[in-house]
């Protein structure tokens, strides 16, 4: 009975039927408790193109489900790490050079949720996350400009790594001295599969943007690409007509999908939309911990994991509350930081002196490269800074947003993830960082 404390209105009304169907209450409370079902299993040692259960990397309204639960179900999904295994825990970066972004994000799922239909709200508890048992390590990249980019392109151009090890709950990386955290396991992606008119409208408006700047480098958005499109069970034909027209996973949209929030952690709870019958929940990029932006591009600490899932639903849940996005509550257990060094950034180009008017991306980017430029002094490089900023939970915030011409963007770093004191005094920064590097191309 314990779950039905924490549901209300029209949660908890449809709890009655959940836990009923999820034969935990009433005459069966007597029965051995289990472990949340596998539903989704991923062999490490296999690629996920030659796996049985296949995942898959785009998203389209007719991709079929794994499986459909019970409204109350708990089942456990196992992930690959978003690339698909494409990067290995060495000491080159040409994996990160090289990787093949026309073959992510590989998702686990489809799954349905009996009941589901357009306009009703999916309600996802994260019950636990955590990495596999036999991959107790995840990485970060700064993506080649040629190849993804990131947050500061045109700063850090070139292809770079680091690896993590997993020690329980902390981190700490052969690349990136002087830092060690406990992390804040999330999925990067989670959603459910949108409707014929929401693919079509995205695709609509993303093209329109793509055309007015077609050849950028790196690209404005990647548009569909079938060749390497996995459509989950889909075979044939159908599966590669559909492939034509169906959603990379890079950005986010209305359906969620790649948010990258930190905070959806063990123990949050998702509302999302539902478009199409039984929802088809997928989720991955499992990320061991992130800070706000995801800066690097591959800029949390990327790994392959497993999320155990509670599902439920609010019927025309989306017409009672007006919802578009998704909507979350965050994890109620998270690291503890109690001071932050907080680096300001206004919205004032860096290389040509120009004011922008109100412009929050410009502004982050400065607050970052603040904090980078600061970080240095201790004998980080320009990358491993940029890393600990992607990689540690630090904290971005839009301080104003209207105190015309400047945006005014914050960046916190929690300063306990370092073994040394990093805030200013008088003698200067004494305590240096040793001489290392993150792996580069080699
Ligand atoms: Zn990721």
């Amino acid at each position: 009975m314990e779950r039905r404390t924490f549901l209300t209105g029209a949660v908890a009304a449809a709890a009655g039927s959940l836990t009923a169907g999820a034969g935990s209450v009433g005459a069966q409370t007597a029965a051995t408790p289990a472990a949340p079902k596998v539903a989704f299993q991923v062999d490490l040692k296999k690629t996920p193109e030659s796996a049985q259960i296949k995942t898959h990397n785009r998203w389209h309204p007719d991709i079929p489900m794994i499986e459909t639960f019970k409204p109350g179900a708990e089942f456990r999904v196992e992930c690959f790490d978003w690339t698909g295994g494409q990067i290995a825990p060495d000491n080159s970066a040409n994996d990160v050079r090289d990787v093949d972004l026309t073959k992510v994000h590989y998702l686990s799922g489809p799954f349905g949720v009996e009941g589901a239909e357009p306009g009703d709200l999916m309600v996802v508890d994260i019950l636990d996350i955590g990495y596999l048992h036999d991959s107790p390590w995840g990485f970060t990249g700064i993506f080649a400009k040629e190849n993804g980019g990131g947050f500061l392109v045109d700063h850090y151009p070139q292809a770079h790594k680091a690896i993590w090890d997993f020690h329980g709950i902390y981190t700490s990386s052969r690349h990136i001295p002087g830092v060690r955290w406990a992390g804040i396991v999330h999925p990067g992606l989670i959603g459910c599969l949108p409707d014929r008119p929401l693919l079509e409208r995205a695709n609509k408006r993303e093209a329109e943007l793509l055309a007015t700047n077609p050849n950028r480098v790196p690209p404005l958005l990647v548009p569909p690409y079938a060749p390497t499109a996995l459509m989950g069970q889909m075979t044939g034909r159908t599966a590669q007509t559909a492939a034509e027209e169906a959603w990379r996973t890079v950005p986010p949209r209305e359906h969620g999908g790649n948010c990258d929030i930190k905070n959806l952690s063990r123990g949050s709870r998702v509302y999302f939309p539902v478009y199409v019958k039984g929802g088809g929940l997928s989720m991955g990029d499992i990320h061991w911990s992130q800070g706000d932006g995801e800066i690097t591009f591959c800029g949390a600490i990327e790994m392959a994991g497993w999320i155990d899932l509670h599902v439920d639903l609010i019927k025309g849940g989306i017409a009672k509350y007006g919802v578009i996005n998704p909507i979350f509550q965050p994890s109620p257990i998270e690291p503890h930081f109690s001071q932050y060094l907080v680096f300001e950034g206004i919205s004032v180009d860096e290389t040509s002196g120009k004011q922008l008017y109100l412009d929050a991306h410009v502004a982050y980017r400065r607050a970052c490269l603040n904090a980078i430029e600061y970080l240095k002094k201790f004998g980080y490089s320009g990358e491993q800074a940029y890393m600990i900023l992607g990689t540690a939970p630090c904290e971005g915030r839009i301080s104003g947003i209207v105190d015309i011409p400047n945006a005014c963007c914050t960046l916190a770093i929690p300063t306990e993830i370092f073994d040394f004191d990093i805030r200013p005094n008088a003698s200067g920064p004494t305590r240096m960082v040793p001489a290392s590097s993150v792996a580069n191309v080699t």
